[in-house]
């Protein structure tokens, strides 16, 4: 099947809606944090300008191989991202409505400045995250066209949003989990990190099935942080309609984008205290709790 013909059948597939939220594809093996439109504070831009200096390959490649992929790792690394992970779209990822042309994804992660956290909500504060929106989106073109330029066809989720879930996206790709507070919490950064993505035709990504952060449910569960923090509540829990606990980020609610508020990033423990040292932690108190539990 040619991959234009293949991308269409999958496309076909992609614009499907599943229904009911807590019974979809994407609940039953993800975390549980979920909203009803889409989760974490990603500002919903819908006509953000396609920035690409090279155009699509009228015949795009769909193979490549691990020499390729260690190549365009470490320049997207040079060039100021983060971390890489990879996954195929589904339909319960993209953002009701919305068409893709290709269903694999190379999804990007960028460091948020710490001055951003800092900088206290209004002006200056929106001004900084958005000049983070937009250098996120400028890599993620000149990565878009480094792809091009080796002949595979790619299209770009701009960081703005509109398009897919990034938090959804960057848990399904194994680069962290979505917290409590909706947005992605990994390793690298916690919660501190812009997230945009590549559709691309490549169809032998190296995608993982990898849920070792699934974990955070459990920690964000005990933590409730971000919850007390939110000036607005945005982030409030109830209950779904299977009758379990579940926590809501209401977007019309959030100022993140249009007044540069952190507060639910700069109260989380994995940006004060790191990935690593929550985990410890974590990991011994489970451990002192089991061997309670043997003894009695
Ligand atoms: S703390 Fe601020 S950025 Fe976070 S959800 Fe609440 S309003 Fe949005
Ligand atoms: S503040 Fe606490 S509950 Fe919220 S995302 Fe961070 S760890 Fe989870």
């Amino acid at each position: 099947m040619k991959v234009e013909d293949k991308a269409h059948e999958q496309n076909i597939k992609l614009k499907k809606d599943n229904g009911c939220g807590c019974g979809s594809e994407l609940n039953k093996e993800t975390s549980q944090y979920r909203t009803e439109n889409e989760v974490g504070c990603d500002c919903g831009g819908t006509d953000n300008p396609d920035e690409s200096h090279i155009k699509n390959p009228k015949k795009p490649k769909i193979i490549a191989d691990q020499d390729f992929i260690n190549d365009f790792e470490n320049y997207a690394h040079s060039i100021g991202i983060k971390d890489i992970g990879y996954a195929q779209i589904i339909p319960d990822l993209l953002i009701r409505d919305k068409f893709i042309q290709y269903p694999n994804a190379i999804v990007l992660t960028m460091e948020m400045d710490k001055q951003i956290i800092e900088a206290i909500q209004g002006p200056e504060a929106q001004k900084l995250n958005d000049s983070a929106y937009k250098k996120l989106a400028d890599i993620s073109y000149n990565l878009s066209d480094y792809l091009r330029k080796h002949d595979y066809a790619t299209e770009v989720a701009h960081p703005y949003g509109g398009v897919v879930k990034f938090s959804q996206l960057g848990e399904k790709a194994g680069l962290g989990w979505i917290g409590q507070s909706g947005l992605l919490i990994s390793p690298e950064l916690g919660p501190r990190q812009k997230i945009s993505a590549i559709f691309v035709s490549i169809t032998n990504l190296p995608i993982k099935d990898d849920k070792q952060h699934s974990w955070i449910t459990d920690y964000c569960e005990k933590c409730g942080k971000c919850i007390k923090a939110c000036p607005e509540n945005a982030i409030i829990e109830k209950e779904t309609c299977c009758g379990e606990k579940e926590t809501e980020f209401v977007k019309e609610l959030c100022i993140g984008c249009i007044q540069g508020c952190t507060s639910c990033i700069e109260k989380c423990p994995f940006d004060e205290k790191g990935y690593a040292h929550i985990k410890n932690r974590f990991d011994k108190m489970n451990s002192i709790l089991k061997s309670k539990k043997i003894e009695i």
